[in-house]
This record gives structure tokens, sequence and C-alpha cells, in this order.
């Protein structure tokens, strides 16, 4: 049974994400006997998609064109579902991130197929198709059976490892004969954050909550994060008040993330906040609180005022850096 993978860019690059997806579907075409073919849609170079053949595609398609300058979740279904059906591939895999979430229902639905959101590993068995995956916000594991010919499945970030194994490189143009009266959708305008590290991308976070009283006390919590090259987050309230860009939370609502560290400043752990941060390698909590919740998931906790503890940690964190 051959894979499709779908990879979208960010301007005209791959991210880890996506060789992560690569790996994940070369380790499972080992289990169906199939092959493994991308679909990067966009502007990528040859030398980007080339990058793909390392992890294990055996055929890189790339549909390119100005019906793909904005993300229209039909126009890009209907492409990856004619990618499937010409390359006669029954599974088709993306990432559980915003962009997966909005377009792999609308595959389903084209191809008839079965929908498993959230994936954490590779499927426990062929015949019966079963997989494991996230379910009540990440509060649990559950495993989900696709009885239908054709799967499509969402993988959770970072659930997967990078499996180098380089394939020769074979690409080819794909045309999905969509014309421009297709897209149903204009796109007004894009606000990019460029000067920051984006979340999904980042191996550690520092995130922060409404302990943290007032804006004006993130300066800490910036510090801390720039001496450790990690991004900065925080949870929903802090983001509603205006204290903090909405590009900025995490949760049910906001990003989903699973960074290798995560440090909770100041915020109770509610379910809806935990749903975003519950795969986190590992979980530093800092609350006065020595029942808030967010002990409960925490790998650490320093049962402390934020306000002392934090610049003890970035005074840490500096030595730290220093005599390395
Ligand atoms: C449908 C729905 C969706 C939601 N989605 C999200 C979501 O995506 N993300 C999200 O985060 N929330 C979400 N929420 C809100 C969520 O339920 C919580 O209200 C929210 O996470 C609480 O934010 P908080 O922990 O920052 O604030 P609080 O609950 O007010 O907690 C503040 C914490 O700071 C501690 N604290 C106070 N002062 C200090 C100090 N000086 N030092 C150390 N600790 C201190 C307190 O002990 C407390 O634990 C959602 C809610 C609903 C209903």
């Amino acid at each position: 049974m051959s894979i499709l993978v779908y990879l979208e860019n960010w301007d005209g690059k791959f991210k880890k994400s996506s060789f992560e997806l690569v790996s994940y579907a070369k380790a499972m075409a080992e289990k169906t006997g199939g092959d493994v073919t991308v679909l990067s849609i966009g502007d990528v170079s040859e030398t980007e998609l080339q990058e793909l053949s390392k992890y294990g595609a055996s055929k890189i398609l790339s549909a390119k064109g100005d019906i793909y300058k904005s993300l229209d979740n039909a126009v890009y279904s209907k492409t990856i579902s004619a990618a499937a059906q010409t390359q006669d591939c029954k599974i088709i895999v993306m990432a559980n991130n915003n962009t997966g979430k909005g377009i792999a229902p609308r595959v389903a639905v084209r191809l008839k197929a079965g929908l498993v959101s959230g994936a954490t590993a590779l499927p426990l068995s062929i015949e019966p198709f079963q997989v494991q995956k996230n379910v009540f916000s990440g509060k649990a594991q559950g495993v989900q059976q696709v009885n239908t010919r054709n799967k499509v499945i969402t993988l959770a970030q970072n659930s997967f490892m990078l499996m180098e194994n380089e394939l020769p490189f074979a690409h080819e143009v794909f045309d999905a004969g969509i014309g421009a009266e297709e897209l149903k959708t204009e796109l007004m305008s894009v606000d990019k954050v460029t000067d920051k590290l984006l979340l999904s991308d980042a191996d550690i976070v520092v995130s922060a909550g409404r302990g943290m009283k007032a804006p004006e006390n993130w300066g800490p919590v910036e510090e801390l994060a720039q001496v450790l090259g990690a991004a900065t987050a925080c949870s929903r309230p802090v983001s509603d008040e205006g204290w903090r860009g909405h590009e900025e939370h995490v949760g049910q609502t906001g990003k989903v993330i699973a960074p290798n560290l995560y440090f909770a400043f100041g915020i109770s752990g509610a379910i809806q906040h935990l749903a975003g941060v519950s795969s986190s390698k590992v979980i530093v909590a800092i609350n006065t609180d020595a029942e808030a919740p967010i002990f409960g998931a925490a790998d650490y906790g320093i049962i402390g005022d934020l306000k002392e503890v934090l610049p003890k940690l970035v005074e840490a964190a500096k030595s730290f850096k220093a005599s390395v």
C-alpha cells in the first residue's frame, strides 16, 4: 500500500517537521509494503525538494502556480486528492497543524476515507488498520481503527523521529488541472511575525500566565527566552487581555506545541491549556499554589513566587551559558 505525504513549505523552505512526516511515512510504508510519494504545493526550489529524498521519498511531486499563492483549503484538498488517486496511494499523511486540520477532513471526504487526526505513532497493525492518537485534548491516548480502503492521517508534531533513508531524487511536476475559477476565497492581507523564533519550531518554550499580573512584567520572561534561545508563549487569558499577541497563545484554542522543554510561569494548568502543551518532553512549572493543576502535568515543579524565581533562573541560565 503506497503512501502520499502532503508537505507544506514556509516561504519555499521545509521545516524539520516536514522531514519528520516523510520519515514517518517511510517507516509506515515498510509495514504496508509500498512506496512514499511526496506532494509539495507551492513555490519550492529543486534543491529544497531534493532534501526530501534523504528521508525516504521515492517520488516527489511538485504542484506550482498562481492558484496556490494563498492557502485555499478547497483547492489544496482537491490537488492532494487528485495526486493520491493518480499515484494510487491509499494512505495520505499530513501534519496535524492548522493547515493539516483544515485540509485533512476535506481530503477524507473527497476520497471517502476514514480520518485519524493527531496520530502519535506508527500503526499498531495494518490489517485491521489501527493507529494510536491523542484523545480528550491530549489527556489520554486512544486506538482508532480505520475500516475504509483509503485512509487519511494527520501526525501530531514531534511524535516521530527523523530517519535518514536516502533514495535517488525522482521529481515530477504535478498538474491537478485546477482553474482560477475554483478559488472561492481571496486573501486580503497578511500580518507576519518575523523577528521572533516561531513557537512551532522552538525546542524550548518559556510561557507565562495571568500570575504575571501585568504586561509590563514580561521583561524577565523575554530575557530568559533570549538566554535559552527559546520562544515565548502565554495562556489564553493573557492574549485575550491583550498583554501578549494571539500568536503566542497555546492550548486547545491556541497553538498545540511539543517542545523538548516547556516552562510555565504563573499558569494554573487548566485542561484547555494542557491540551496544547502536554506533549512537551519536559514541563517545568513555577507557581505559588502547591495545589495548582499544572503540577500534576509537570516533571519539575517550583512552589514559589515567580518574581523571585524568574530572576534567579535568568542568572543561572546566563552563568551556565558562560561556562560552556
Ligand atoms: C472553550 C475554552 C477554551 C480555552 N482554551 C484555552 C487555551 O487554548 N489556552 C489556555 O491557556 N486557556 C484556555 N482556556 C482558559 C482556561 O480554562 C484557563 O482559564 C486559563 O488557561 C487560565 O490561565 P492562567 O493559568 O494564565 O490564569 P489563572 O487561572 O488565573 O492562573 C494563574 C496562576 O498563577 C499563579 N500565580 C499567581 N501569582 C503568582 C506568582 N507571583 N508566582 C507564581 N505563580 C503565581 C496562581 O496560583 C495561578 O495558578 C479555555 C477555556 C475555555 C472555556
